[in-house]
């Protein structure tokens, strides 16, 4: 069985190790197909494609799309896109300017608080100015000693009913997986354990992102238990959809699961490389 890893961060946008380094790191962990997945950015595909070449390991150009569903946050990954895509530039570069709007209200809300500086704070952590995230200022209070890590910081300022919580708005679910679709990438609803949507709901989702062109969802994850890829395999299944795997790593010590030490996907369900090639 190749080691494969589909989901996954730079310094690009949250992760902590450049595109060069995090594919050394998926090389030496015995990766055999890497996708970099960066929030809303594409800039690190080129740096990871050449440090897979050079490593000797299989590379897909990935993206992880920011999207509101009715009301809520979810992530659309990409896999297989081309960068270069007009729209998909153009979609991309417009969630960035909103995570730039975003982040100056962010900082407004911790000012607020008593937490000043945060907005100079976190860009201070962000690699790529571009691109902006609640990552960035969760770093920086785990370093002015707001909290004790990350999680803890999410968990007091940044979710919501929480003073760095603001409202925002991300690109739309269709918009996002035509953008993939368009450039020749295959959308894959990411970690959708995480939205904590009731059945119907999430068929509801699911029904929208066929319609729309999607084709995949990820069953194994990082924040995904065994449980939880049972019954996401089960429901790719059922609703014919591709299973996507990946770590969602981010930083050697902020992230649960290093890249490319996933557990397999469950048998029963057909594997997203299907869909690939
Ligand atoms: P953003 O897209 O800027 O709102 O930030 C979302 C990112 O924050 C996710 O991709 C994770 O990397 C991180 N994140 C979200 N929730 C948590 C949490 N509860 N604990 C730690 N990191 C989180
Ligand atoms: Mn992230
Ligand atoms: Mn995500
Ligand atoms: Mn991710």
């Amino acid at each position: 069985m190749p080691n494969i890893d589909l989901h996954c961060h730079s310094t690009i946008s949250d992760g902590v190790l450049s595109p060069g380094e995090l594919v050394a790191r998926a090389a030496g962990n015995g990766v055999d197909i890497l996708a970099l997945t960066d929030h809303d950015d594409c800039e690190g595909l080129l740096e990871a494609r050449d440090a897979a070449a050079a490593h000797g390991i299989g590379f897909l150009n990935g993206v992880e799309i920011s999207v509101t569903w009715r009301g809520k946050t979810l992530h659309i990954v990409g896999l297989d896109i081309d960068p270069e895509n007009a729209e998909l530039k153009g979609g991309l570069e417009s969630i960035r300017e909103g995570r730039a709007m975003r982040a100056r209200r962010i900082a407004e809300g911790l000012s607020k608080a008593g937490i000043p500086g945060s907005l100079e704070g976190a860009y201070a952590f962000a690699s790529n100015k571009n691109l902006i995230g609640r990552t960035h200022f969760a770093r920086y209070l785990v370093e002015q000693g707001y909290a004790k890590d990350i999680q803890g910081v999410f968990k007091k300022y940044l979710v919501n009913g929480r003073p760095g919580h603001v409202q925002h708005q991300w690109a739309e679910l269709q918009h996002a997986v035509g953008w993939i679709k368009n450039s020749g990438g295959i959308a894959v609803i990411a970690h959708p354990g995480r939205y904590e949507l009731s059945s119907g709901a999430l068929k509801s989702l699911i029904m929208e992102f066929r319609e729309a062109g999607g084709l995949g969802i990820e069953v194994v994850t990082a924040s995904h238990t065994l449980d939880m890829a049972l019954r996401f395999c089960d429901l790719a299944r059922r609703f014919d959809l591709f299973a996507s795997l990946g770590s969602d790593f981010h930083s050697p010590l902020e992230s649960r699961m290093d890249v490319g030490r996933l557990p397999p996907l469950p048998s029963g369900c057909r594997p997203i490389l299907e869909a690939l090639h």
